[in-house]
Formats: C-alpha cells, structure tokens, sequence
C-alpha cells in the first residue's frame, strides 16, 4: 500500500482497522484537555478499563467475606492464577500448563536460573547481548557471583559490529559455536528495549541447545508484541513484566514459561514454597514438598490477588484479538509512522537515523530514532505539545505506536507536531 502524509489518508486507514474500537477500552491521559498521543506503552502501557473492574471486584470480595474469598470469591482466590493458563498460553505459543503468574519480572529470573544456570566442571559460561537491560546485566553478574564465579571470565557478551546498531544473528550463533561446551545458558531480551531489535528465538535456542546449554529468554519487549512459539522453539524458560505491552499497571505481577519436558525432570533443582505444592494437598501442611507438575510448580508465595486482577482483564483482551491479528496491525502502523517520520525529514531537511531494523520480521511496535543535530529541546517540545515520547541519552528518543490503542490520525498528528518541533528549534 502507497502511504500519503495527509489527515484524510490516515483517516482512511482508521475505518479500514478492525482494531479501532479496542481504544474505547482504554483511559488516556489528557493535556490540555486533549487525549495525548501515547508513544510510550512500550514502558508502561495504557490502563484497561476493564482492569477498573478487576480490581474493584476484588476489593468488594475482600470487604465482603474477607479470608472465606480464598474460596468463595467471585473467582476464588486460591486458584486465580489458573486463569491465565488458557489466554497467556495463546499469547506466548504455549501449552496452558507451561505458562504460570507470580512475582516480578527479574525476580523469576533469578528463580528460574537457580533451575536453569548450574555451573559445573568447566561448563560454566553465560552468553547474554552487550547492553542488555540494566536489571538483566545486574542479574547475570550476581548469579554468577552467588555460585563464586568472576563475571568478567563467566559473562561473555555478544557484540554488535563496530558502526551497526544491530545485533546479527550469524554472531550470536557462531559466538555460542565457540564457547560450545563451556556455556552453561544463554540468557538474551527476545526484542531489545532500546533499538526495538527482534531477535531470532528460535535459531537461538536451537543452536544453544546443540552445544548442550539451556536457554532462557526475557521477554519484557516482547510479551504482546511479537507473535512467539515457546513451546515449539523449545525454549527451556522464559520471563516477561506484564506492565509494558500488556497494560496490567505498574508492577503488576509477571509470567513464566517453562518447557513442559522440564516439568516433572527432578534433577532440576528449584527454590520451593507452598503455592507450587501438590495443589489438591497444599492445606494440609504436609512437611515433604511435592512440586505441581506443570509451571504452576514453581510459585512460592500465594500471588497478590490485586496485581494479578488488572493482569487477567488484560490477558483476556490480548487472547480475544489474538497476536496475528494485533501483529497484523503492529506492522501497518508502525510502517506508517516510518513514513510520516522519513517524509518530515525530508520537509525539514532533518537527519534523522531510525536505529530499529528496516526488515519487518525484525522488528515489532517500536521505532527508535537516533537525532543527530537534535538535542533534548525536541523531547521537551514534544511531551509539552501532548506527544508522550521516550527519551534515552544520548539522543534517541523511542516511539511504540502501541496497534491495541493508537489510530493512524495519532500518527500523522505526531507528524505534524514533529515539524513544527523542528521547525521551531532551528529558527532559534
Ligand atoms: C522492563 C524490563 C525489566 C524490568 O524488570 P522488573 O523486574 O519488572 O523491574 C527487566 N528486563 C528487561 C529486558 C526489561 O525490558
């Protein structure tokens, strides 16, 4: 399709989008009395109205029959996180019972390397990507120290090529070829958070795996936003924050893949408690743990029914539309926004560098965009003028024309208040 930078086009685009009624469901803040244009749900997505709902339903079970709402809630307490086996499992490729709920995002990381990182012998390496998430980089390195190993020898990183801002595929590959019998994991963000890049899962863990290593992935980018097969790619483990793409609030409670054929392996030690006990014995206090056989398994605490509420009205919506359909359109729009962004910058004679791959299998709901010549002036004229951008030093701002809640017009609005931006910036 031939895009044009006009309002009427990308008004033709927003009747054509089967999507379009899903932004009704949402709360956006307001500037100036106007909806803003959220570019920003890459980081903390966009409250779901029914989430509202959630919530309030279980503070009136709460009010209403304190501790017997552990059983006679309107969706009983003690099994809640049972409902997200269904829908999350669809959203991540899963078998239902491969997924599960619990904690915070690095927390089960580090839960789910205390099953999956176990250095022995001289096979005691990890390969993660170099810059990886700040908490990723943190995890790694006192993981290693926990088992009294250097990270500076235990850590190795695969880099990008010197001038790319991307991650090649055939590097990661080769690099684990040469590490080969002495990596213990693979530990890698599936969609890099500050280029937006989509790695190859699948070829990955393939290759991980050929060398003898367990692979885990961090999918906080990549959680209802790519379209993923964990079960198929065989991936071991997997983690994801469900606050960013998946619009459950500000740390709410996140997901867990683990790989059925590790479910009932015993020579996988785990950190246990008494929410991944045998469910149907768990109140009889018994002292011998028996682990649920399936990733409900590896629960520990009996979950915050309030961060898991605002979750579950979310997974719902994700499972009803389904990833093809919300991929589908996550390509539309984000290959508009390229357009409008190239045609500004043209009009502008700005030079902007879009650092997010061209390929469309590489990519996902996230343009970052390297400002050359423009400073944080931009930023600043943006977020005053109802735009919500993302700003990372030392000049990339990162845009997620998130497909669930933002229309085509938000786009060639944005396009608009991108020139002006600029326009205003260079006559200063
Ligand atoms: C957002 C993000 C996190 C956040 O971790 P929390 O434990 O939820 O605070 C971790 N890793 C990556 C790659 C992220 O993008």
């Amino acid at each position: 399709m031939k895009f044009e930078n006009t309002k009427s086009f990308a008004q033709f685009l927003d009747q054509q989008d089967k999507l379009a009624k899903y932004r009704n469901e949402f709360n956006f803040p307001r500037l100036n009395n106007e909806e803003v244009i959220y570019f920003t749900g890459n980081s903390l997505g966009l409250q779901p109205k029914k989430a509202v709902e959630y919530v309030n339903e279980v503070m009136q079970d709460w009010a209403n029959l304190a501790v017997e709402g552990h059983f006679y809630a309107n969706k009983p307490w003690w099994d809640y996180h049972e409902r997200f086996n269904q829908p999350l499992s669809k959203i991540v490729g899963a078998k239902p019972l491969e997924v599960t709920v619990m904690n915070t995002l690095t927390v089960n990381l580090h839960l789910l390397m205390a099953t999956f990182y176990k250095p022995s012998g001289k096979r005691i390496k990890i390969i993660c990507e170099e810059k990886a998430f700040p908490s990723d980089q943190y995890l790694i390195q006192t993981q290693v120290q926990w088992h009294g190993l250097d990270p500076k020898t235990t850590i190795v990183e695969v880099k990008r090529r010197k001038g790319e801002h991307n991650f090649r595929t055939e590097d990661i590959l080769s690099k684990i070829e040469e590490v080969g019998d002495e990596l213990a994991l693979v530990l890698i963000g599936g969609v890099n958070y500050y280029t937006g890049q989509v790695f190859d899962i699948q070829a990955i863990s393939a290759k991980a795996h050929s060398v003898g290593a367990f692979v885990g992935w961090d999918l906080a980018h990549a959680v209802g936003n790519i379209e993923m097969n964990l079960n198929e790619w065989q991936v071991d483990f997997a983690a994801w924050c469900s606050y960013k793409y998946m619009n459950a609030g500000p740390g709410s409670a996140s997901g867990c893949f683990i790989h059925e054929k590790h479910h009932t392996n015993t020579t996988l030690n785990r950190l246990g408690g008494w929410w991944g006990h045998n469910k149907e014995r768990r109140f009889l206090m018994e002292p011998q743990f028996d682990a649920i056989s399936s990733a409900h398994g590896w629960q520990i605490s009996n979950p915050s029914i309030l961060s898991l509420a605002p979750y579950l009205a979310s997974v719902e919506m994700f499972a009803e539309i389904g990833m093809k359909q919300l991929v589908q359109k996550s390509k539309q729009i984000t290959a508009y926004l390229e357009f409008i962004i190239r045609e500004i910058a043209k009009e502008v004679k700005a030079n902007f560098e879009i650092i997010t791959p061209e390929q469309s299998t590489e990519r996902a709901s996230q343009l970052s965009i390297l400002l050359h010549g423009s400073g944080k002036e931009l930023f600043t004229y943006l977020m005053k003028n109802g735009v919500i951008v993302d700003w990372r030093e030392p000049n990339v701002i990162r845009l997620a024309p998130v497909p669930l809640y933002t229309k085509f017009e938000d786009i060639y609005n944005f396009g608009k208040i991108l020139k002006n931006g600029i326009l205003e910036q260079t006559s200063n």
